[in-house]
């Protein structure tokens, strides 16, 4: 097997626009609040998109070569802050840099709110092929007490152009985000909350758990004892009436938080589970193009700094392929483990150099290990597949998760070490076979 064979090329680029209106109250990602009023062309706000975009384009000037893209990924903060034609010039950049394949999978997230029936339209022709919609509730006093901008009338008004645009083959798919567990929802009222989702005929449903994460408004009233938060029993039905209305209604879970209707999973996503490598772009994008992921600074003045430290001293490691780490196995058995699929132990972990006897002590040891939750249901083997069964597994992921990676902890150093047969292929491989 040559390098080619193991470490599968980039064909994914993730960019991250940073920017929202707000910061909504469960939120702790890397985004910088620009006001209500804020948009990208010239409105309150456009210095700061404007000066960002430039560093963007900068990075993307920077990295080495690759093979064209297979999906793009515009995602946030609120991408559909930026004008359309602000959108046009980052694909059009990527495009000169990488390629773009045939039936490229463009995704754009877009808020409700946030956008005007003619800026969807500019969207489309900058490219996206495919629109996230970020709807979280269709209930106006739940859409508050998340802190979201928008209102019912705005995520009804967004689901039926995206879903015209679909009809007309304007954009391959669309996708709608929903928040289950947020404060103050009942059973009822959840599978309310799905219904309408099911009716706006959206092909791809996005359903993620609210969780409480250090630093937002929602952590601090939870210290105050002003969040009353779902109990775990009402958690768990909500979880389970997700799986079910939604299994009824054709959706497969391909993902412990995804569901789509037939062709219409995300491709990109995919990228990240199925362990291939993607480049990122952008103030606290993450990256592994070659395995290895770094994730960028969190703040505009250490993305900056870092941006030209890229331009004057050549690049950081992980981003070239000669010095770049492979993935953690660990990390591999995570993601994979994410997929309705699961993951093929076996070939991943021959992949990652263990030899017959090796994956016979290891997987072994990995099955007495996971025993407790091999019987309780939620971990299932097929041969030499692992996955997570549905709706049980899926809906305790984290607790297969974190046992797994105790599991990967109490392995000896020689299980562990990354493989030293990667290191000597890369040393050999021919730059020039990279880009096909
Ligand atoms: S719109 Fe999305 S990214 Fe922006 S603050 Fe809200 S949850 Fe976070």
């Amino acid at each position: 097997m040559g390098f080619l064979d193991s470490v599968p090329l980039p064909r994914s680029a993730y960019l991250h626009i940073p920017f929202c209106h707000r910061r909504c109250f469960y939120c702790d990602f890397a985004v910088v609040p620009l006001g209500d009023k804020a948009s990208g062309a010239n409105g309150p706000g456009s210095t700061a998109i404007k000066s960002y975009l430039n560093l963007l384009h900068r990075e993307i000037a920077v990295v080495p070569d690759g093979p064209p893209l297979a999906t793009v990924y515009i995602g946030g903060g609120t991408p559909s802050l930026l004008a359309p034609a602000q959108i046009s010039s980052l694909l059009k950049h990527l495009e000169n840099r990488f390629g773009f394949q045939d039936g490229v999978e463009i995704t754009l997230e877009i808020d409700p709110a946030s956008f005007s029936l003619e800026a969807l339209n500019g969207f489309v022709e900058a490219g996206a092929t495919r629109l996230s919609l970020g709807g979280q509730s269709f209930d106006d006093e739940i859409l508050e007490r998340l802190g979201r901008r928008h209102c019912r009338a705005d995520l009804l008004e967004a689901c039926q152009w995206l879903n015209d645009f679909y009809r007309s083959g304007w954009i391959s798919t669309w996708s709608l985000d929903l928040i289950q567990g947020a404060p103050g929802q009942t059973l009822h009222f959840w599978e309310k909350e799905l219904n309408q989702a099911i009716n706006t005929y959206a092909p791809h449903l996005a359903i993620y758990d609210l969780s409480i994460e250090p630093g937002t408004v929602f952590a601090w009233r939870q210290r105050l004892g002003e969040l009353e938060l779902l109990d775990d029993d009402l958690a768990a039905d909500i979880m389970r009436c997700t799986s079910s209305v939604l299994g009824s209604k054709g959706f497969s879970r391909y993902e412990i938080s995804n569901y789509a209707l037939p062709g219409h999973t995300s491709r990109h996503n995919r990228v990240y589970w199925s362990g291939s490598g993607w480049w990122g772009f952008g103030q606290g994008a993450t990256s592994a193009p070659w395995g290895q992921r770094f994730s960028r600074p969190r703040t505009r003045e250490g993305y900056r700094t870092w941006i030209e430290e890229q331009e004057m001293h050549g690049l950081h490691p992980s981003l070239e392929v000669l010095t770049a780490s492979p993935m953690g196995f660990d990390d591999q058995l995570i993601v994979g483990l994410r997929r309705r699929e699961g993951i093929d132990f076996f070939a991943m972990a021959r992949r990652w150099g263990w030899d017959e006897e090796k994956c016979e002590i290891y997987i072994t040891s990995f099955c007495k290990f996971m025993k407790d939750l091999f019987e309780q249901g939620c971990l299932k083997r097929e041969g030499s597949r692992f996955k997570l069964s549905e709706p049980k597994g899926m809906e305790l992921s984290n607790q297969t998760l974190i046992q797994m990676l105790l599991w990967w902890d109490s392995l000896p150093q020689d299980a562990v070490a990354p493989p030293s047969h990667v290191k000597l292929r890369r040393k050999d491989c021919d730059l020039g076979l990279l880009v096909d």
